[in-house]
């Protein structure tokens, strides 16, 4: 990966651009730039020999002016303070672009969760959940999975919550196992947005996604489940990678083979003996449709100089620089942004939130009518921005739609005192 960017600093560049396309005023962009509240916090836990640990931990609650902060929970040795502000911001603006009634947050531990042991991290997520107690809440900041963190983390968390208000709150966290609350189509909402955008996207250039090439980089729950439903919807998928390499099919393979050839090897490497590619050589691959889906900055200005794709759906929070922006936007290639592409998995957490105050739970495809209907319309407040306000990209567009929304609920609210 480039890797070198401050995803920090590229979100409040990202916010600036698009700042410049409306009348906000300086100190109201300021606002927009930086977090409300940060939580830092050390946690200790116990290791399974009896010896005591203590790790970093993070949680950013970045605007709630349009409703409880929201965003997900990372495990993973890069988290930092700055990137975990970023994402939190990434978060306030996809919320916003999609409509959905929540404001921005994201949490991280800097682990590597292949180092501990189940037991150990359910003490060290339980840790963290005492931690966060007093700033969560259902109508507060309502957590979700992120990158290494899944059902099981938010079962235990929700557990501890509840355990320690004497209460049941499924909606104080989604992302959780159907039988404690979770909701049908919550697993592939994330890759069904990508697909869905990616499609939406070939729509409006007249281009036709069956029959169109795909690289995915970064095979876990995003890209995995985009590849999939890609390959669903005609398009061939010629090469996958993850951290470990990648593989690359030019007449197509089936996404669900390599997957479970990753889930029981561990990496989508050695699949269908094909051949080897790094990532850097997938990023760059002649393919129709590109879809990095790890982590931040994948792409940079000096590699997308090569990148030969013709249109990038973001799977990924944050996976180009701005510098790779402005290259590729010379170089007319279409970045359908993170903030929409990868929109799903939030908007089907805020489907699955609904469910849990109502108590009262939808069949899988209504959930999947109600996120196509959800991405489909932001699709098309993207596109109409970039029309109107002529801006570079795609990106800008949604953040210009984004900021819209919230100046306007911060509007509405005033000021107090
Ligand atoms: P995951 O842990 O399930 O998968 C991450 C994948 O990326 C793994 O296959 C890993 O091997 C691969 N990877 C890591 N470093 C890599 C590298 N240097 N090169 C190539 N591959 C690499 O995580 P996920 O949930 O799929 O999240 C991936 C991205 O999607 C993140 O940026 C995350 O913030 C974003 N995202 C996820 C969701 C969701 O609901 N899961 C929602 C919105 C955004």
């Amino acid at each position: 990966m480039a890797g070198q960017a401050n995803p920090f600093e590229s979100l409040q560049e990202q916010v600036d651009d698009a700042a410049a396309f409306l009348d906000a005023p300086p100190d109201v962009v300021t606002r927009l730039k930086n977090p409300e509240r940060l939580l830092e916090t050390n946690l200790t836990f116990e290791r399974d020999d009896g010896s005591l640990e203590t790790v970093r931990a993070y949680r950013s609650q970045f605007n709630g002016d349009r409703g409880p902060y929201k965003g997900g929970i990372r495990y993973h040795p890069g988290v930092t303070r700055d990137e975990v502000k970023a994402l939190s911001g990434w978060m306030a603006y996809k919320c916003a672009v999609v409509d959905v009634p929540y404001g921005g947050g994201k949490g991280g531990i800097a682990i590597d969760p292949a180092d501990y042991s189940e037991s150990e991290l359910e003490r060290l997520t339980r840790a963290f959940a005492t931690e966060l107690r007093p700033l969560i809440g259902e109508d507060r900041d309502i957590p979700a999975p992120d990158v290494n963190t899944g059902q099981r983390e938010m079962n235990w968390i929700k557990d501890t919550y509840e355990t320690l208000e004497n209460t049941t709150a499924p909606g104080v966290i989604t992302g959780k196992a159907l039988d404690s609350g979770g909701s049908e189509g919550r697993v592939e909402a994330t890759g069904r947005s990508v697909a869905l955008a990616a499609r939406e996207a070939f729509d409006w250039l007249d281009r036709d996604l069956a029959g169109a090439t795909v690289a995915v980089q970064g095979y876990g729950n995003a890209g995995s489940i985009a590849a999939a439903l890609l390959a669903d919807l005609g398009a061939d998928v010629v090469a996958v990678s993850d951290s470990s390499g990648g593989i690359r099919a030019p007449d197509g393979l089936d996404p669900r083979a390599v997957k479970d050839h990753k889930a029981e090897t561990g990496s989508v490497s050695g699949y269908g003996r094909f051949a080897a590619i790094t990532n850097e050589e997938l990023l760059t691959l002649d393919v129709d449709l590109l879809v990095p889906a790890a982590l931040e900055n994948a792409i940079d200005g000096d590699l997308a100089a090569d990148v030969r794709a013709d249109v990038i759906a973001e799977a990924a929070n944050g996976p180009l620089t701005p510098d790779a922006d402005d290259v590729l936007a010379e170089k007319d290639v279409y970045v359908v942004p993170d903030i929409l592409a990868n929109a799903g998995g939030v908007t089907v957490s805020y489907f699955e939130w609904v469910q849990n105050r109502q108590r009262f739970y939808w069949t899988e495809s209504r959930v999947n009518e109600e996120l196509e209907r959800v991405i489909t319309e932001a699709f098309e407040g993207i596109v109409d921005a970039f029309e109107a306000h002529e801006t570079p990209n795609l990106r800008t567009a949604a953040y210009v739609v984004a900021i819209d929304r919230i100046v306007d609920a911060a509007d509405q609210a005033g000021n107090w005192p």
